[in-house]
């Protein structure tokens, strides 16, 4: 009986993992026609600098609206796409994007980029981001890549040349999500990071959690003894920056300020009329 109710537990876990992969390669296939047609878009997130209030930048962040799904998430579909290699592709436009776009910004904001770790260890990394640069008439010095503490997983030596070479150029190289890889304090040491930017789960309870305000607290003092700007990611609520802000934090970025929104939204800014942002929750924000 017991066996016949493991036989009939396996056969359900064998029908779902079928289901799971070919959804997998229906969401693929879907996602390489999305390419293909020019379907996928970019939103930007402002950064804010915590003590001036100013916009001091903005996050790209790809889009796919599915026509039949609607919105698929990134979170959903970019490990898809690094598993077949359609983000190479995607890669490659979103960087295009980004810095056509950031290239028209009068006031020269910078723009980060998500690079994923498939991209960066990809054979012609460095000559498709030269190129463009070139193309865009982007300056280096505008362009930041953001990546997570995964992609130094593989093959440390190899990613770390990379990276050097991409700062060689003048591009900023930011550590995104930190706090939520293996090997954080060690990857910091392997290279010379620019910017730090502390994972949302940390931020999320760090007003009634003394876990999170710990751990927040070491990473701003580990920014500041390496001399590092610290970012932090997720910020929703008032008692979040006002911890950050107590706390020296350089940085927020979250859904308090904005939401991550077609880059029109923002042209106030990029055009240079305004540095601060229209939303009602900049007032929490010292008097300008
Ligand atoms: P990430 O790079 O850490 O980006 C931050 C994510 O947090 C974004 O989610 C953003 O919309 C979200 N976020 C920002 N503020 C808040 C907040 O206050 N509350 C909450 N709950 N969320 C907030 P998104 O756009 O869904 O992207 C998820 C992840 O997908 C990104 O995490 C990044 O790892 C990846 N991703 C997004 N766009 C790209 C891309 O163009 N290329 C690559 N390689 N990865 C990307
Ligand atoms: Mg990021
Ligand atoms: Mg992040
Ligand atoms: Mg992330």
């Amino acid at each position: 009986r017991a066996k016949q109710d493991g036989r009939g537990v396996y056969r359900f876990f064998e029908a779902q993992m079928g289901a799971a992969v070919r959804e997998k390669r229906l969401l693929e296939n879907d996602l390489r026609a999305a390419i293909a047609r020019n379907e996928l878009t970019l939103v930007f997130q402002p950064q804010v600098g915590v003590a001036s209030g100013e916009v001091t930048g903005f996050e790209a962040l790809v889009r796919w609206t599915h026509p039949v799904r609607g919105e698929v998430s990134p979170s959903v579909f970019i490990p898809i796409a690094e598993e077949s290699g359609l983000i190479l592709a995607i890669g490659d436009w979103v960087m295009r994007e980004a810095c056509t776009e950031a290239a028209t910004w009068t006031n020269r904001l910078p723009v980060a980029v998500n690079v994923s770790p498939v991209q960066l260890h990809a054979a012609d990394f460095l000559a498709n981001l030269e190129a463009i640069l070139a193309q865009t008439g982007l300056a280096p010095g505008q362009l930041e890549i953001e990546i997570t503490e995964t992609a130094l997983i593989r093959d440390l030596a190899r990613t770390i040349a990379t990276l050097d070479r991409v700062k060689a150029l003048g591009v900023r190289v930011a550590m995104d999500d930190f706090g939520t890889g293996y090997s954080s304090l060690a990857n910091l040491r392997a290279f010379a990071f620019d910017k730090i930017k502390v994972d949302q789960s940390f931020i999320r309870s760090v007003d009634h959690s003394d876990q999170s305000a710990a751990i927040v607290r070491a990473v701003l003092g580990l920014g500041s003894g390496l001399k590092l700007p610290v970012v932090a990611e997720g910020v929703e609520r008032l008692e979040e920056l006002e911890f950050l802000r107590a706390e020296a934090c350089a940085e927020v970025q979250g859904y308090f300020f904005s939401r991550p929104a077609p880059i029109a939204d923002f042209a106030a800014i990029t055009s240079g009329r305004d540095r601060f942002l229209l939303a009602a929750n900049a007032t929490a924000l010292p008097a300008r």
